[in-house]
């Protein structure tokens, strides 16, 4: 659920490690481009290793722009890493906390297992609301999907591999209601490959 208000900035607290970060995600929004929206955007996230990697959005005047989250996972996986611990978004306004967009959770779920937490910062530094990633993007498709169909294999990463978790999995056997219907079995579309993963991970 996405907190509003300021209310939600003053139930939560940071710990030091999370303040080092905040500060790191707004130094990158500091130096943020963005000249066609004027919502400048830091992300700092720390990975596996226990680095810290950060990024800011950049626009460009085709206005495809590149989100503060893709810059900083970037920037991660240029450095060789791939599993994200905690990541934190500096958003430019006091008023609608900046949780990742749509694009993001999904790029975010790709290196975070599903207890990873997402931070969500109002303008001022303070803490607005703190997410985990399966809060962010539930019911998520992610790269055990194609792994489970032999598109890549087992030794790829699984970053986010149990961001379906086992109680989603079970709900799906649940929802199974063309199991026995041999039509589907050269469906291959991204829901279909989730009713069908009935493995536990
Ligand atoms: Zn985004």
């Amino acid at each position: 659920m996405m907190a509003s208000g300021k209310k939600a900035a003053k139930k939560t607290a940071m710990d030091g490690q999370i303040k080092k970060l905040a500060k790191q995600a707004m130094a990158a929004r500091g130096r943020a481009y963005c000249p066609y929206s004027s919502h400048p955007v830091g992300v700092a996230i720390v990975s596996q290793s226990g680095k810290v990697y950060a990024g800011a959005n950049v626009e460009i005047a085709h206005y495809k722009g590149v989100c503060a989250e893709a810059s900083a996972i970037s920037a991660m996986i240029t450095a060789g890493e791939r599993h994200i611990r905690a990541v934190v978004v500096a958003g430019p306004s006091m008023e609608y906390l900046c949780t990742p967009c749509g694009d993001c959770r999904q790029r975010l779920r790709e290196f975070c297992a599903p207890d990873v937490r997402i931070y969500s910062l109002w303008k001022d530094g303070n803490l607005g609301a703190v997410h985990t990633m399966a809060d962010l993007l539930p019911l998520s498709f992610g790269p055990e999907n194609l792994q489970e169909v032999g598109a890549l294999p087992k030794t790829q990463p699984k970053a986010g591999a149990a961001a379906t978790g086992g109680k989603q999995k079970k709900e799906r056997v649940k929802n199974t209601p063309e199991k026995q219907n041999k039509k589907n079995k050269k469906d291959v579309s991204p829901g279909s490959l989730r009713r069908r993963n009935t493995r536990p991970s």
